[in-house]
């Protein structure tokens, strides 16, 4: 199978090609269209020239092409979550019930917001301002490889609807459902050109497609390194940076356990452990520590790693070999910094055959760790649990801040007012009370410190995708 670039709504062939691979079995998916500085100079002229009549387009007829894309992902749930798996390793279980129609849900609910974008008023004596908020023109959409089309949707969907016209680029890993989104943009009617879909490696096609001058707006999510190499090449452009995080998960003594657990080990083994938001540093008060360990640790053996077209598999391959050596490294630096191995580590899981090439870990824990490790610094993207024993409130917030990300956090204690401090102090972006991440499209979603700038969600999303203009009106 050859997947080429969408340009101007049309298929674009590539000098060179890359292959994606099935993490699962090593299995060759498609050889993909390799992109560079000419196709991306082509794409972002295809999305200039298509801009002023998209953007010009009365926003309930934009929105009745965007619901209709929403209801094409609906129809087409199962195809995709299957090429989602296949190219990510994303179990099917979180593909087909989770992701996929959570992409679809994206177009939904932005197909509905750019209807009742409205402006703003100032009245003075002498002067009426009013607020007019319009369309930034082409954006760079650029999207990693852990849950890749409904990360690819949160961006596209908002982009669209509010008048822009994007180039996306997904991770070189896993580009099949995004190409597929390309091709159902074009179904539902939304003209060529306003979706354009550039594959290749960042350096090659990311670059070139951040630096371009008639690119106005860039959101970007993935590494902290590439955020950063993408603010210094970029120049004055509007920014969305999802980056990277190390997220506390603090526990205190008074915290309902079970609640606490069952969404302790969602929050780091769901989705492979490859998750921007996961709780990987679970910090527990030092009074139940021994007993929260030992319970969390008979959880993670249970965790069902294999097939993941399996509908009982939770944890499926690592999106690559390199990845999964960067996972297995962490492990290995973990003993030698002096944490306890408690379960996981380096031993080959029992795959079934089909499988058994595939690039798997184990679910692993690491207790008593050091803040200061690296395992509990660095962010390993895996499934990989750093436990933390801590001694009192003010020593659960010095060690949740004691990181460079500010992803997200969570909190668990039935106490009302330390809930309300401890969310307060610190210094993320997002901290769920009681709860995994459950995520509202309304919510500002992104993070501060190095887990990156700016929010995307509901009415936060006008920050990279619209321009507010004020006009004042001398009366
Ligand atoms: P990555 O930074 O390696 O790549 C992300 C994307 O950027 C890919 O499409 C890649 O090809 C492209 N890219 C690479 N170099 C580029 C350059 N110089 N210029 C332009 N584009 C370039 O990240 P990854 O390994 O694909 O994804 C994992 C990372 O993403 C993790 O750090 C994870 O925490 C982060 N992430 C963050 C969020 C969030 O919302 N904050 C969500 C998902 C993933």
């Amino acid at each position: 199978m050859r997947i080429e670039h969408l340009i101007a709504g049309k298929s674009v062939a590539s000098a060179d090609y890359f292959q994606t691979v099935n993490p699962a079995t090593q299995e060759v998916l498609a050889e993909v269209a390799s992109g560079g500085e000419a196709e991306v100079d082509q794409a972002v002229a295809a999305a200039k020239a298509a801009f002023p009549k998209w953007a010009g387009l009365p926003a309930p007829e934009r929105a009745k092409l965007i619901r209709k894309l929403g209801d094409l992902i609906a129809q087409h749930v199962p195809e995709i979550a299957r090429t989602e798996t296949d190219d990510s390793g994303q179990v099917i279980a979180q593909t087909g019930k989770q992701l996929v129609p959570r992409a679809a849900d994206n177009f939904h609910y932005f197909a509905e917001m750019c209807t009742r974008v409205d402006g703003h008023t100032y009245p003075t004596p002498t002067h009426l301002n009013y607020t007019l908020f319009h369309p930034v023109g082409v954006c760079a959409l650029v999207s990693p490889w852990n849950v890749p089309f409904m990360t690819a949707t949160w961006k596209v969907a908002p982009c669209l609807a509010f008048g822009n016209t994007a180039v996306l680029k997904m991770s070189e890993l896993s580009p099949m459902t995004a190409a597929r989104l390309g091709q159902l943009a074009l179904e539902a009617g939304i003209p060529a050109g306003v979706l354009n879909v550039v594959h290749g490696y960042g350096q090659q096609a990311g670059e070139p497609l951040v630096r371009h001058p008639d690119v106005r707006a860039i959101s970007f999510t993935g590494s902290t390194a590439t955020g950063h190499r993408i603010v210094k090449a970029a120049g004055l452009k509007k920014f969305s940076m999802e980056l990277g995080g190390k997220s506390p998960f603090v526990v205190f003594e008074d915290a309902n356990l079970e609640r606490a657990l069952d969404a302790a080990v969602f929050m780091i083994f769901s989705n492979n452990g490859e998750r921007c938001t996961a709780g990987s540093r679970i910090l527990v008060q030092k009074s139940i520590y021994a007993g929260f360990v030992d319970r969390f640790v008979a959880r993670a053996k249970k965790i069902a790693v294999g097939d993941p077209l399996d509908e009982k598999s939770i944890i499926g391959p690592m999106i690559s070999q390199g990845h999964l050596a960067k996972v297995r490294g962490y492990i290995e630096l973990g003993q030698k910094e002096g944490a306890t191995l408690l379960c996981g580590g380096l031993e080959a899981p029992l795959l079934p055959d089909r499988v058994k090439k595939g690039n798997y870990v184990l679910p692993t824990v690491f207790a008593d760790v050091d803040n200061a490790m690296k395992i509990a610094q660095d962010e390993i993207f895996g499934p990989v649990a750093c436990l933390i024993p801590f001694e009192d409130e003010a020593d659960a917030i010095r060690i949740a801040n004691d990181i460079p990300y500010g992803l997200s956090s969570y909190v668990f204690t039935e106490n009302i007012g330390r809930a309300h401090r401890v969310a307060a102090s610190i210094e993320a972006g997002m901290c769920f009370v009681n709860s995994q991440n459950v995520r509202d499209l309304r919510q500002p979603f992104g993070g501060t410190k190095a887990s990156g700038t700016g929010r995307e969600g509901g009415t936060w999303s006008y920050e990279v995708f619209l321009e507010p203009k004020n006009i004042a009106v001398s009366l």
